[in-house]
């Protein structure tokens, strides 16, 4: 069986994504610190609890498995918190990222994919977002994101690496099978919270910025699904490993779906009404982000499966009501 090492496979995306490999004959072996994972997360394979800035641990875990494949979301990954923390964000991803291209290249391991994200691009210049548009990350996270696509592209061209940056844009939603779902400790995402706010485990929902360039004022997203994401990184194994050119994915719908379109499909789903408040923009936040996923498509063969804002946020609900609402 072919082994793929994944870093951050006990946390939200990683964890549907290993699901997704083992379910395709692959087997994923889990490294995280578990400082934000969950060791319950881990169920299709092994998991080897350390830190991808320890080399010696990363060694060893190679010596053990001999991964084919290398899929790398082990990071921070919040960006407000990135702009309070930038020294965190160029630890974390900046250092743990070379620390593991390291070992990829010393144990010649050949092929790399990145979980990236679309705020690599910063405010866009136009919409959708293609993958060739100017990248001006506006936050520390933006920018260590962007510095690890680079490395990779560096690999690339003196090593031979073969990698893929996935750059996601909101990923959303839990496994479909009620297996795994989104767990942040502390939550900062809008539909969990919102989730929350409708089952009174919190008592108001702050909506940031009503004053936007939007038909209903509030901040347009891209949402999608965490299974499609899952299904996309599947895909870019398999076209690694048949050969395909090294490349930087869009994953997203190309929908945009407005904040206060998603507190209605929340209080659609759950039945309940949530009591929300306006506050001031939050600040790096653009008005509106999209993608032209169409590289994935005609490369990766991809196509979200789970477009539809009320199943997202459906299957979000179904998770919290059976695992953390008790
Ligand atoms: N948002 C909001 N209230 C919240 C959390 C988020 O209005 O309590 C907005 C946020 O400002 C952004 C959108 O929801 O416009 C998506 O934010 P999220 O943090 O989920 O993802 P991001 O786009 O930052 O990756």
């Amino acid at each position: 069986m072919t082994c793929v090492l994944v870093t951050g496979g006990a946390g939200y995306i990683g964890s549907h994504t290993c699901k997704a490999l083992a379910e395709a004959g692959y087997n994923p072996v889990v490294v995280d610190n578990l400082s934000l994972g969950h060791a319950d997360a881990v169920k299709w394979g092994p998991l080897e609890v350390g830190d991808i800035r320890n080399s010696v641990f990363l060694n060893k875990v190679i010596a053990k498995y001999s991964p084919e494949v290398v899929m790398h979301f082990a990071a921070s990954s919040n960006v407000g918190e990135s702009v309070n923390d930038p020294t965190k964000y160029y630890s974390n991803n900046i250092l743990g990222s070379l620390s593991l291209l390291e070992a990829v290249r010393q144990n010649e391991i050949g092929s790399f994919i990145l979980s990236s994200t679309c705020a690599v691009y910063g405010i866009p210049t136009c919409l959708p977002i293609l993958e060739n548009a100017p990248r001006n990350p506006i936050s520390p996270y933006g920018a260590t994101k962007l510095a690890v696509e680079h490395a990779l592209a560096d690999y690339g061209n003196a090593y031979g690496l073969k990698w893929a940056a996935m750059r996601y844009f909101n990923a959303a939603g839990a496994d479909l099978n009620g297996e795994l779902g989104e767990r942040h400790e502390p939550e900062t995402h809008v539909i969990p919270l919102a989730i929350q706010a409708a089952l009174s485990h919190r008592p108001i929902f702050n909506v940031n910025g009503r004053d936007y360039q939007t038909p209903d004022g509030s901040a347009i997203r891209d949402y999608v699904h965490v299974a499609d994401i899952a299904d996309a990184h599947v895909r870019a194994v398999n076209y690694l490993r048949a050969g395909g050119e090294s490349a930087a994915f869009n994953l997203g719908t190309g929908i945009g779906t407005s904040v206060l379109e998603i507190l209605d499909a929340v209080q659609r789903r759950t039945g309940r009404r949530i009591d929300i408040r306006f506050q001031p923009r939050r600040p790096g936040d653009p008005a509106s982000l999209y993608a032209a996923a169409g590289r994935a498509a005609e490369l990766l063969d991809w196509h979200p499966q789970y477009r539809d804002i009320d199943t997202i946020v459906g299957s979000a609900v179904s998770w919290f009501r059976h695992n953390l609402a008790a």
